[in-house]
């Protein structure tokens, strides 16, 4: 393992001092430590975070909710107020253990699955930029086939991203020069010809929470992941859900999958079929066939394309019912 430097940040202002100088933030540890060991991540300095105060669970004055970036996993899984697209999300990620140890903030910073950037005698532009990527013309089953790009088709590999996507979160970033809030759309980037690059943090910024909109009452949602094995797995594909149906027909949907797209896949052309439609299993069928509109399959998953159609439809049918 390279050598690094570990200091204990007693309050937020020490973390972003440690943070401007080059410190990576570390929580619960469990995805960093792992690249750590492997060499794929080499920082010099590791700034633990745990002290910092940011383990609340609010509901907000507008009625929306409030997650702070260190509660666990399991914690929020737990709570009686968070969603249920993103308490399914969370429960289907990881083991027991790893949910009481990784956080909100570290599971939307996870990095990618894909094999190649995790072996160091691998081509990757990600791990490596401007070495390649041995994917493309590798074995490509389980990457991406909506956003990549010529320099990087990895999924990413977050259930929680996937929620936060569907439900439109927002993130609330603390930097050396105040704070700011991003749509979860424009928090996660796109690999282009960056992919090394991904995500809209600024030098030394620190996560401090996602807050979801208010969300009426009558709103149903669920999260579907279908993996290879039924134990701890990632996605092939998945479909988070929220519906809210009102007099009979769709009066909001919001839809997003995982597991094909190089970030959390927000399906708006399924959002848009569904509105002021009544509920039956054809508005599911249809809306879920336009799912991989744009799709790019690559030479091993092309099965993804009537995957995701599938799990879309299916999760469609089990959140929204049929008349
Ligand atoms: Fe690296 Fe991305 Fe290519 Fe995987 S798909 S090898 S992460 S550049």
């Amino acid at each position: 393992m390279h050598p690094f430097s570990f200091t204990k940040a007693a309050n937020t202002r020490d973390a972003l001092d440690a943070g401007q100088r080059g410190g990576r933030y570390i929580a619960g540890g469990t995805t960093l430590v792992d690249l750590m060991r492997e060499t794929v991540e080499r920082p010099d300095a590791l700034v633990d975070i745990t002290a910092l105060p940011l383990r609340e669970i609010t509901v907000t004055k507008t009625g929306g909710l409030r997650l702070g970036a260190l509660v666990s996993m399991s914690q929020a899984a737990a709570h009686p107020a968070v969603h249920p697209v993103i308490s399914q999300a969370l429960e289907l990620s990881a083991s027991a253990q790893l949910r009481n140890m990784a956080t909100l903030g570290g599971n939307i910073m996870q990095r990618t699955r894909c094999t190649y950037f995790r072996d160091v005698t691998a081509a990757c532009n990600k791990r490596s930029p401007g070495s390649g990527c041995a994917a493309l013309g590798g074995y490509n089953r389980a990457h991406a086939i909506l956003g990549g790009s010529e320099q990087c088709v990895a999924t990413h590999p977050s259930d929680l991203a996937v929620a936060c996507t569907a439900l439109e979160v927002t993130v609330h970033l603390l930097g050396p020069t105040g704070s700011r809030t991003l749509p979860f759309t424009d928090f996660l980037l796109r690999p282009g010809t960056t992919p090394d690059r991904e995500q809209a943090l600024r030098p030394g910024e620190l996560i401090t929470a996602v807050e979801v909109p208010a969300y009426p009452r009558t709103l149903k949602s669920g999260y579907l992941k279908v993996r290879d094995r039924q134990s701890y797995e990632f996605a092939l594909t998945s479909a988070a859900v929220a519906l809210n149906v009102r007099g009979g027909v769709v009066r909001e949907a919001k839809v997003a999958a995982g597991g094909v797209g190089t970030v959390p896949w927000k399906l708006s052309i399924v959002e848009h079929f569904l509105l002021g439609k009544q509920p039956s299993e054809q508005l599911w069928s249809d809306a879920a066939a336009r799912a991989a509109d744009g799709a790019q399959p690559l030479a091993h998953n092309g099965f993804k394309v009537e995957l995701l159609k599938r799990t879309v439809e299916r999760q469609l049918r089990g959140v929204g019912g049929a008349a």
